[in-house]
């Protein structure tokens, strides 16, 4: 039988994604709600190492819901890789009497969280706030459909100019060496090629489709990239474009940071409160060491070391969608 948790500390680890102060919200008022005691720990792993921690009562998440970033701040911190800082960071939990952890991130941070609970009688929980949702075990992760949401704000936008102008563009979202934005971003803005890191681009079909294409006096042309594209995401795919197509007026557009931040949408907020919830809960009853994930509209725990090795695959289906309706 597990001992009871009687003190929360809750993180935000790696990559920030807007809905991660949901689900900090959540877990505070859900451990208040039984009564238990949370410590917010700053900037990550390196408040833990560093003892940088606040108790947070419910005022202390008033009013957070609907703000991107972290008020937690987050950081990538590099003593966490040695077991001198996981010792450290130990310590210091010790010292304030945490004995369980949420930690909010991507899998860099379940990777550490499952390390430091191997080591230690501290059992973590993982909420999977990631923009790139490079995670398996959910159907959604906290921030992704905010940053599918500007980037199909942002497509859009270039899109009048490009239909005003007769232009090829190569955009690039983020993603890392995932897909998911491009192919999501990409379908909501029909766009003709999307470009993933998951398939391998076969650039001399795509250079003779938009040749023939330029021959049907079709010379708009959207391309959506995933920054982790094989040829370099938007510079390089437009590099080798502009000296296939010299007629074609090719511009670029990155679309970087503005991904990652600003108001969550509904959907993050509510995936985000859920997940906050359930990760106490889970400490509570004693589901430890998990990854708390929604899948077919249910809550569906995955064992960390899990979460940290399988990956999510992309459905053929879609790319077949996208191939009709170009
Ligand atoms: P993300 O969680 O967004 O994938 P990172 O990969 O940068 O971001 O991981 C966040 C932090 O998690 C790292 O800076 C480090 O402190 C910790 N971490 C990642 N991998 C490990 C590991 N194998 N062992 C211990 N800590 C790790």
């Amino acid at each position: 039988m597990a001992k009871k948790v009687t003190k929360i500390g809750v993180l935000t680890s790696g990559g920030d994604a807007p809905g991660m102060n949901a689900a900090i919200r959540a877990v505070v008022r859900t451990a208040l709600y039984h009564d238990v005691e949370v410590y917010g720990i700053l900037r990550g792993y390196s408040g833990m190492v560093e003892n940088d921690m606040i108790k947070m009562d419910s005022k202390s998440v008033s009013k957070i819901i609907q703000l991107g970033g972290t008020v937690l701040k987050t950081a990538r911190c590099k003593e966490f890789y040695e077991p001198e800082g996981r010792a450290k960071a130990y310590n210091n939990l010790k010292k304030h009497g945490i004995d369980g952890l949420v930690v909010i991130g991507g899998d860099g941070s379940f990777k550490g969280a499952q390390q430091f609970s191997n080591e230690f009688d501290i059992p973590c929980i993982g909420l999977p706030g990631t923009i790139d949702k490079d995670i398996a075990g959910t159907d959604f992760t906290i921030g992704f459909d905010t940053a599918v949401n500007t980037a199909v704000e942002a497509i859009d936008k270039i899109r009048d100019t490009m239909e005003a102008h007769n232009r090829l563009f190569v955009v690039e979202v983020m993603g890392r060496d995932a897909g998911y934005i491009a192919l999501h971003s990409g379908m909501a803005t029909g766009a003709e090629n999307i470009l993933i890191p998951e398939r391998k681009a076969n650039l001399p079909e795509l250079i003779q489709s938009l040749s023939q294409a330029e021959k049907n006096k079709k010379y708009v042309n959207l391309i959506v990239v995933t920054e982790g594209d094989e040829y370099g995401g938007a510079d390089g795919i437009s590099n080798y474009l502009r000296l296939s197509l010299p007629g074609a007026d090719i511009r670029t557009a990155i679309l970087g940071h503005i991904q990652r931040g600003g108001s969550p949408t509904a959907n993050d907020r509510i995936i985000a409160s859920r997940m906050g919830y359930h990760a106490v809960q889970c400490l509570l009853e004693g589901r430890y060491n998990v990854m708390v994930g929604i899948v077919n509209d249910e809550m569906r725990y995955t064992p960390l070391d899990k979460a940290v090795k399988a990956k999510q695959s992309i459905n053929d289906e879609w790319l077949q969608i996208v191939e009709a309706l170009h």
